[in-house]
């Protein structure tokens, strides 16, 4: 049975959590993302799973009530958030009742209730909403306020499953899109091996963009910045986004969620973009205000955020490598197809200096050339 269009799943797993039989099970398709399978024998044709999904049955989109730029003073250091930590301070005023995406012991990015500790810092990569969680988040909003935070098709899948949503709060990210589970799950196996002691993967240090492993007790094992990291790099440049990705309904003016965070991308330092889009969300938000005045928080014209448009205009385009990193895929898996296209970029980064060079050295010789012999 067809869910939904295969190149439209955002892999939320909600048909998983919603199939009365339980039917379904997302596995990995010949691109490694992660797409529901039904067991026909099993499934009674109840049609649920087809009618919740949140690409069938679209969210209401609002356009947002305020807009804002929150940072924190100079003088407080980064904490492992990646912008001034306002996912943070929300899943903060829900104790014992914040959703969020945090590592599993196995490096694995996953959604749970938790502290908002271990929710800080992005991980960029597909994270997994167990169907028991979906079942958590519905239970627990019924009767007390409860927040779900992740990526806007994860809200959209939230809300979706949620019968009664007047407890349930949400803030979506600004996103760039997701890789599958699976690349990072080999991208991380050598690295591993390698650094056993292992104990914490992260993205960011605050504004700056590199993959880092450390061990329990701070110590950084190893760290690459994002150019060089060649997970990280397909990721940015958009070789290895779900396919739903490069045409993310969510890539949108109009919002999700109470409230949207992101990179104020446009301005320099740690600052969050916030745009609160609900009456709740201007509750939460008035609340985080209150409870910390250490954050300078201003208002902003949606005007200037739009000014970077992906994620908030249009989705994050696809490289022209894409095709060549999945035919390779399909050949012999993740590890094969990045080491092909790192090659591509090796070549196409040292042509780039090269030219760079050469238009220096004429650029000399011009100046050079055209200087007036001043003793003649
Ligand atoms: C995959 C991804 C892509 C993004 N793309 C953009 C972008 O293109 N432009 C932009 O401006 N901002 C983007 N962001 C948002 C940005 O990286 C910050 O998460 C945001 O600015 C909030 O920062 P903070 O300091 O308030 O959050 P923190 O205090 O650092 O908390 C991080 C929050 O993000 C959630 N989270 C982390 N990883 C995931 C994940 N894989 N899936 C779902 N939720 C997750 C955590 O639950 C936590 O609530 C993206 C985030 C992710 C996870």
């Amino acid at each position: 049975m067809t869910i939904c269009p295969s190149e439209k799943c955002f892999g939320c797993g909600l048909c998983v959590a919603v199939c009365p039989v339980k039917c379904i099970s997302l596995i990995e398709n010949v691109h490694g993302e992660l797409h529901p399978s039904t067991d026909e024998e099993k499934c009674i044709s109840c049609g649920l799973c087809q009618k919740k999904c949140p690409v069938n049955s679209p969210q209401e989109l609002r356009y947002p009530l305020e807009f804002y730029a929150a940072s924190k003073q100079d003088s407080i250091p980064t904490d492992g958030s990646s912008s001034a930590g306002v996912a943070s301070l929300l899943a903060a005023l829900f104790p014992g009742r914040a959703f969020g995406t945090t590592w599993s012991q196995n490096h694995e990015a996953i959604v749970k209730c938790g502290e908002p500790e271990e929710f800080k810092g992005s991980k960029y990569v597909q994270s997994v909403i167990a169907p028991e969680v979906f079942r958590d988040i519905s239970k627990l909003s019924d009767n007390s306020d409860t927040i779900f935070i992740g990526t806007p098709c994860q809200v959209a899948a939230v809300k979706s499953f949620v019968k009664n949503g007047e407890h349930l709060f949400t803030a979506d990210l600004l996103c760039h899109g997701v890789c599958p589970p699976s690349y990072l799950k080999d991208e991380l196996k050598p690295l591993l091996e390698r650094f056993p002691q292992t104990t914490k993967v992260s993205f960011r240090d605050g504004n700056i963009f590199r993959l880092a492993l450390e061990d329990s007790k701070g110590n950084i094992l190893y760290s690459c910045p994002a150019q060089k990291q060649h997970y990280f790099r397909a990721f940015l440049e958009g070789v290895s986004l779900r396919e739903n990705c490069y045409s993310c309904p969510f890539a949108n003016k109009e919002r999700v969620s109470d409230i949207t965070l992101g990179d104020f991308i446009v301005r320099k330092g740690q600052v969050s973009w916030v745009s609160v889009n609900s009456d709740k969300g201007q509750t939460l938000f008035k609340s985080i205000i209150e409870q910390h005045p250490e954050l300078h928080v201003e208002s902003c014209e949606y005007e200037e955020r739009l000014a970077y448009p992906y994620s908030l205009l249009k989705p994050f385009p696809k490289s022209d490598y894409r095709t060549k990193f999945l035919r390779a895929f399909e050949k012999k898996g993740y590890l094969f197809a990045i080491r092909k296209i790192a090659r591509i970029w090796r070549v196409r980064d040292t042509t780039k200096i090269f030219y760079q060079k050469i238009h220096h050295a004429a650029h000399l010789v011009k100046k050079f050339i055209s200087k007036p012999l001043s003793n003649a």
